[in-house]
């Protein structure tokens, strides 16, 4: 009798863990937002860099000014911004943007063509406000678009 319970208890708890496992795989794409930050290395973790001066080593360091320090995220539908929706000014296209954040709180659109421009009526607060947490992090920021689907 408890023989067989404790059987069907590790079915119970197996086939828990294969649910779990299911739910993570599947779980980046149910996000609204996909959002993704594109950082240097050196600017993650300021606690371990002082206690460990070395750490990480040069050359994994903010490898190039190709890297926007930031965080991006998809923005599949139209963005109204001041009752108006936005368009790029080169194309035309409407949905589908990259949103940019940098670290100067300026907010960058990309749609998907590469055209990028900024919009000076968004700012860090309003970012902040419309994107979820953060779920990855990318070294490159074609990586981060990869990842996008851009
Ligand atoms: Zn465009």
């Amino acid at each position: 009798m408890f023989r067989r319970r404790a059987r069907a208890d590790r079915e119970f708890r197996e086939a828990q863990r294969e649910a779990f496992a299911v739910l993570r795989m599947h779980a980046p794409e149910l996000l609204p937002f996909d959002i993704v930050r594109a950082e240097a290395p050196m600017s993650t973790g300021s606690a371990s860099a002082t206690t460990m001066p070395d750490f990480p080593p040069a050359d994994l360091r903010a490898p190039s000014r190709q890297d926007v320090e930031g965080a991006m995220m998809r923005w599949m539908q139209p963005l109204v911004i001041g009752g108006e929706i936005r368009a790029c000014p080169t194309c035309g296209a409407y949905r589908d943007w990259i949103v940019f954040c940098l670290r100067d709180d300026s907010v960058w659109l990309r749609c998907r063509a590469g055209h990028q421009v900024m919009e000076p009526r968004l700012d860090a607060a309003w970012y902040n406000r419309n994107s979820g947490p953060v779920d990855h992090w990318h070294p490159t920021l074609e990586d981060g678009l990869r990842h996008l689907g851009h």
